[in-house]
């Protein structure tokens, strides 16, 4: 996953790091169960019987003592929840937020990209399946606090610290923490999700937040059901809250071949989109390449991507783009107004900028987003 910058970030991330587990190759060692952290847990219930309910996501899960959730990252001990993953990244790389994809926040800047194990879905199609579906003491990891994340971020000239690659939901407790750190020193905090988190602990996470992508993984209860091991109801839930909370954000819809590629499909979402977020939200359709358990489909036709972004035109939304295709026109952002591009792009490089204070250089129409000023 390594992006731009990666070898020079990746030398001052272990020279300025120091940390005991960084070794000198800029390899991380493994940590044995035995030296997990742990740290409190911040959404749950206690139960009789030493049992917990774990209310961070809608899986609810219902836990014995010495016994974790479907994450596999939480654990019971004596009724008491904690999380294992507080302070433990598996991936840190520095990325262009391009890469995320978020094109409306902050353009051409750099992301401090960190994650740890764990996810609470397991979607078939998974790019990151090596750290998303393991448990901590399965990959290496280092010792990395809040604070630190946050200064490392400064000091390679990142304006914002990403929670990435796996799912930030189950590492919920570091996300926030690092996010009031990094707010400390002026950096932003943008989290990549699959938004399937109860609404409290969200509307929390977007009070300390900036930006937050979801990947939207399909338009049907049937694929979520049995593609994704989750529910799209919470989901659109998810959705509603962060644009109502006015936290950006973006939605990532991967386009499977046969799966979740119908006109039906895209038009119901297109249609839901306008009418629950309004026109302004972006949607990237991106192309799906063969990964995990889902190899025997092919990757998706340019021409069914093109289909998608025709049909979320057409219902009205002001920035759809497609995805994964590098140098394709649709990587651009359009004045919805004027037509004239304003922010031109090839894959993460920004070619051209034409904004004006967040606005069309040409005619003035403001472009939603967040803007440098
Ligand atoms: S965050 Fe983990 S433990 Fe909590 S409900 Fe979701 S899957 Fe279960």
């Amino acid at each position: 996953m390594p992006g731009r910058n990666s070898d020079i970030s990746r030398r001052s991330f272990v020279q300025s790091a120091a940390l005991p587990v960084v070794c000198a190759a800029g390899c991380w060692e493994a940590e044995g169960a035995a030296a997990l952290p742990r740290r409190e847990a911040q959404f749950y219930e206690k139960l009789p019987n030493q049992k917990i309910r774990c209310k961070l996501c809608p899986r609810g899960c219902v836990i014995d003592n010495r016994e974790r959730g479907y994450c596999g990252v939480r654990e019971n001990q004596n009724g008491t929840y904690y999380t294992l993953v507080h302070s433990r990244p598996c991936s840190v790389h520095i990325d262009p937020v391009e890469k995320k994809p978020l094109f409306h926040f902050y353009p051409g800047t750099l992301a401090f990209s960190l994650a740890t194990a764990g996810c609470n879905v397991n979607c078939k199609f998974c790019q990151n399946w090596e750290i998303s579906q393991v448990r901590p003491e399965q990959v290496r990891s280092a010792d990395m606090s809040p604070d630190q994340v946050a200064t490392l971020a400064r000091d390679n000239q990142c304006a914002s610290i990403a929670y990435t690659y796996s799912e930030p939901v189950v590492f919920y407790e570091y996300v926030y923490d690092t996010a009031i750190a990094g707010r400390a020193l002026g950096i932003k905090s943008v989290v990549i999700s699959n938004g399937y988190i109860q609404q409290e602990p969200l509307s929390r996470l977007c009070s300390q937040v900036d930006g937050i992508k979801v990947d939207l993984k399909a338009f049907s209860e049937k694929f979520y059901r049995e593609v994704v091991n989750g529910e799209l109801k919470p989901v659109l839930e998810s959705l509603v809250t962060i644009h109502r909370l006015k936290t950006w954000l973006e939605i990532v819809y991967l386009v499977i071949p046969t799966l979740n590629d119908s006109d039906q499909e895209f038009r119901s979402l297109c249609q839901w989109i306008s009418r629950e977020l309004g026109s302004d939200v972006p949607i990237h359709f991106t192309r799906f390449h063969p990964e995990y358990l889902l190899k025997n489909l092919p990757p998706t036709p340019l021409t069914t991507l093109e289909r998608a972004k025709r049909i979320a035109d057409a219902e009205g939304l002001n920035y759809a783009y497609i995805g994964n295709v590098p140098g394709h026109p649709a990587e651009n952002t359009y004045c919805p107004r004027c037509k004239e591009i304003v922010i031109q792009r090839t894959g993460f490089t920004i070619e051209k900028m034409n904004l004006k204070k967040g606005a069309c250089a040409k005619c003035g129409t403001a472009i939603a987003g967040r803007w440098k000023s």
